[in-house]
């Protein structure tokens, strides 16, 4: 059996028709940026949220960035950061021409960890970006708290966590405001790179709004140095078909993440995902540690089974953030995530018997070692 860790084919079999049909409603309306699809998007996905405005951008990326903008964070202050983030989190803070600064996360969530914030704020500190890891809702409640106390914004970096959520609510309407990337990849993925903010509050939503079109309310009166990131139309009218599986498809990722745990519970040579009582987690990623981590990766492979490293390089090690001055060492348990961590194949279409084979698979290479 062969386990790919993406399969792009069969939710196109599953949704053909309906993709198909908006692309033809799309074709024919002759209306290309900003029109009806991403009006109806937008609503669709806040209410889907439980928030009061969305705001459909070009990508995850420029999501974040255009919050931050729009707090008129920019030089001289500080974000905090996940030491373990993907690069993005780190990007946009450094876009916006604020600095990164990476709080090191609990090493069970691979979260950011509440109890190392408060160390990590100065004077200049403006913002706390917190990740929803691999799907995995970050413990909000004290970093809501810390945040407050100090008179800092709480962004959430909702990438990967389309539908998760944290004591009963989405995330995406836990902070002030929450940056989504439709990336294909993504839970909710689009056929191509679409992205959204989400927030309650109306005068950020109406900045973010100017901001992505050019700084621009009226067509030709420029109030702001605004960007051009906007949702595509054709986008917005797939996401909206996508959004009405989302819920059925995370549903599914989560039989097969409970397959995954059972049939590797008693894996000495794994650490295995650690879900909170309070997280309602969407499993964008089943990420597994190990110590051999490259051999396990190397056997899974000559066995059939794809996996991929989320993410072999932490943002501090990285080239772009060489300026930094954040050396090997600096950041111990992002250094150490990065050398063992392991992501196994799980998506809508992972069919039960390949899970099964994965951890079969995985059982097999492990009692090699
Ligand atoms: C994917 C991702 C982003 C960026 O989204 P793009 O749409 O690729 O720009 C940001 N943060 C995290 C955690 C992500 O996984």
């Amino acid at each position: 059996m062969k386990v790919p860790f993406v399969d792009f084919a069969s939710p196109y079999a599953e949704l053909k028709d309906a993709l198909d049909a908006a692309y033809h409603r799309f074709m024919e309306s002759f209306w290309y940026v900003l029109g009806a699809e991403v009006e109806a998007f937008e609503q669709e996905f806040a209410h889907y949220c439980g928030s009061k405005h969305c705001i459909g951008v070009g990508n995850g990326l420029d999501a974040l960035h255009l919050i931050l903008r729009a707090y008129n964070i920019g030089p001289g202050d500080e974000v905090l950061v996940p030491s373990n983030t993907y690069i993005a989190t780190w990007l946009a803070v450094s876009y916006a021409g604020a600095r990164p600064i990476p709080v090191e996360p609990d090493s069970r969530t691979h979260n950011l960890d509440p109890a190392r914030i408060a160390a990590a704020i100065t004077p200049r500190t403006k913002a706390i970006m917190a990740v929803h890891l691999y799907g995995l809702p970050a413990d909000m409640d004290p970093i809501l708290e810390i945040a407050r106390a100090h008179g800092l914004k709480v962004i959430e970096d909702a990438a990967q966590a389309q539908g998760a959520r944290y004591k009963g609510r989405r995330t995406g309407a836990l902070g002030d405001a929450a940056g989504h990337s439709f990336y294909p990849t993504k839970n909710l993925g689009a056929l191509g790179d679409a992205g959204a903010v989400t927030t309650d509050d109306p005068d950020l939503a109406e900045r973010i709004r100017t901001l992505r079109n050019y700084g621009s309310k009226k067509r030709y009166y420029n109030d702001f140095k605004g960007i051009n990131s906007r949702l595509d139309e054709l986008q917005a009218a797939f996401l909206r078909i996508k959004l009405t599986k989302l819920d059925e498809w995370n549903a599914r990722r989560q039989v097969l993440a409970n397959r995954y745990l059972e049939a590797l519970a008693d894996e000495q040579a794994l650490e295995l995902p650690c879900v909170p009582h309070w997280a309602e987690p969407v499993w964008h990623l089943f990420v597994v540690r190990c110590a051999q981590r490259d051999l396990f990766q190397k056997r899974l492979e000559t066995l059939g089974v794809q996996t991929l490293i989320h993410y072999p390089v932490p943002p501090h090690l990285s080239g772009a953030y060489a300026d930094a001055q954040l050396p090997l060492g600096c950041l111990p348990i992002a250094e150490a995530l990065a050398a063992t961590v392991l992501s196994l194949p799980l998506g809508p279409h992972t069919r039960p018997e390949q899970a099964d084979y994965v951890a079969s698979m995985a059982r097999k290479a492990l009692s090699e070692f």
